[in-house]
């Protein structure tokens, strides 16, 4: 029987991505055996992210300031804005540095099937950042699946009126695709290759 601290320690591992319960005990196991090297920095790693971590409240992001520090930097295109659905597609995105401009994460995508409507997400937040000027180019970087592609033509919907470019990744992008899971050079060559939206 395990203690009731590695019982709770396993239970909060399990429920990450990729992990269920057998990979989190082995986790522990591991982290355990290595209690002075590996836990102690983990646990570093964990509180730092907890306490200095701010979402950023003009684009989402994650960063240690709010606004962040895409959001602030003045070398960055004020007049091109990105739209992802999730952070990790903001970080995927800007690994591959041929984005020069700014960004704006949805917080996911809509789905009928589990019930996200247009308000779940931050859609109203994006038309104010257009309606508010200086913007000449909206790129929709959804993911290229079902609900990915729902999601940019309803946004494209929502925007059209105002003047701005509705550009989106090109379709070299494999169906189905995660944009965290393709490599920069395919990343590259989406953005590289966007298109106008219709
Ligand atoms: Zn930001």
């Amino acid at each position: 029987m395990a203690s009731q601290e590695i019982e709770t320690l396993t239970q909060a591992l399990s429920r990450l991505p990729g992990l269920g319960p057998r990979s989190a005990r082995r986790a522990v196991l591991w982290l355990i055996k290595r209690r002075e090297t590996a836990l102690v920095q983990l646990l570093a790693a964990l509180e730092g992210v907890s306490e200095r971590l701010v979402e950023c409240q003009t684009c989402g992001n994650v960063d240690t300031t709010d606004p962040c520090g895409i959001c602030v930097d003045p070398r960055r295109d004020q007049r091109a804005l990105c739209v992802v659905e999730d952070v990790a597609d903001l970080w995927a995105l800007d690994r591959a540095r041929l984005f020069t401009g700014r960004y704006h994460v949805l917080g996911g995508r809509l789905s009928a099937l589990e019930g996200v409507r247009p308000e779940d997400l931050s859609i109203a937040a994006l038309i104010e950042r257009v309606s508010a000027g200086g913007i000449d180019e909206v790129v929709l970087a959804m993911n290229a699946t079902l609900e990915g592609q729902t999601t940019a033509h309803y946004i494209a919907e929502r925007l059209e009126g105002f003047p701005v470019r509705i550009t989106q990744l090109a379709h070299g992008l494999p169906v189905g695709g995660e944009l965290d899971y393709l490599d920069e050079g395919t990343l590259a060559q989406a953005l590289r290759a966007r298109r106008p939206m219709g």
